[in-house]
């Protein structure tokens, strides 16, 4: 089997969670001493990470979707104003997913200090705070070159270009575009703190 890697501190020495009363077999017992499996607990709930780093102690979900977020329009209403919930969408996403989150915008250009930089101003500090762990990425043309096709996703974003739509449909995936409209709904954004979707072609856990 493949390692996995942590994404907080990139160490393979990373193991599954294990969820639910455990019975301490003296295989089990083995296990948790040599860091072949760390013990979760038994509450369980709709979003639980799947393995556990041995070096940083960090849980993660290795099959967490990537979220791409753009900020104009999805973000941010207008140049100068937030989008109504931006800030509880923000820390929703990165609770969820907090080493899976993507800027996709114009204003990143493989720079994760560039939205901050241009949108952070309007935001307080905390959420400024979150901000930092939403990773770069670098494209030219169309967004659709940044996006990991090998992996679930979620993209928010208020429109597309053709060829993105185009690349979209073709990979079977155009209803992973979260269609943000804030100039219909002004509220979008709290919809999705409700209810957070999930992206098509994602494994059930297991
Ligand atoms: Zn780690």
């Amino acid at each position: 089997m493949p390692s996995v890697y942590c994404p907080n501190c990139n160490s393979a020495n990373t193991c599954l969670i294990m969820y639910g009363m455990p019975v301490y077999t003296d295989k089990l017992n083995a296990d948790l001493e040599a860091g072949r499996i760390h013990l979760g607990g038994c509450i369980l709930t709709d979003n639980d990470p799947n393995r556990h780093c041995n070096d940083c102690e960090v849980d993660f979900d290795s099959k967490a979707p990537n979220i791409y977020l753009d900020i104009d329009g999805v973000l941010l209403a207008n140049d100068l104003t937030p989008a109504n919930y931006a800030k509880e969408f923000i820390a929703t996403v990165l609770e969820r997913y907090p080493y899976t989150t993507y800027w996709l915008t114009t204003h990143c250009d493989g720079d994760a200090n560039v939205p901050i930089q241009h949108i952070g101003h309007l935001f307080d500090a905390e959420t400024v705070e979150l901000m930092k762990k939403i990773k770069p990425t670098s494209w030219q043309t169309a967004k659709t070159r940044a996006i990991d096709f090998s992996k679930p996703f979620l993209w928010f974003d208020d429109d597309l270009f053709y060829e993105e739509k185009e690349t979209l449909t073709k990979n079977g995936v155009l209803d992973n575009w979260i269609e943000v409209d804030l100039s219909k709904e002004p509220d979008h954004l709290a919809q999705f703190i409700a209810s957070f979707p999930l992206p098509m072609n994602v494994q059930p856990k297991g």
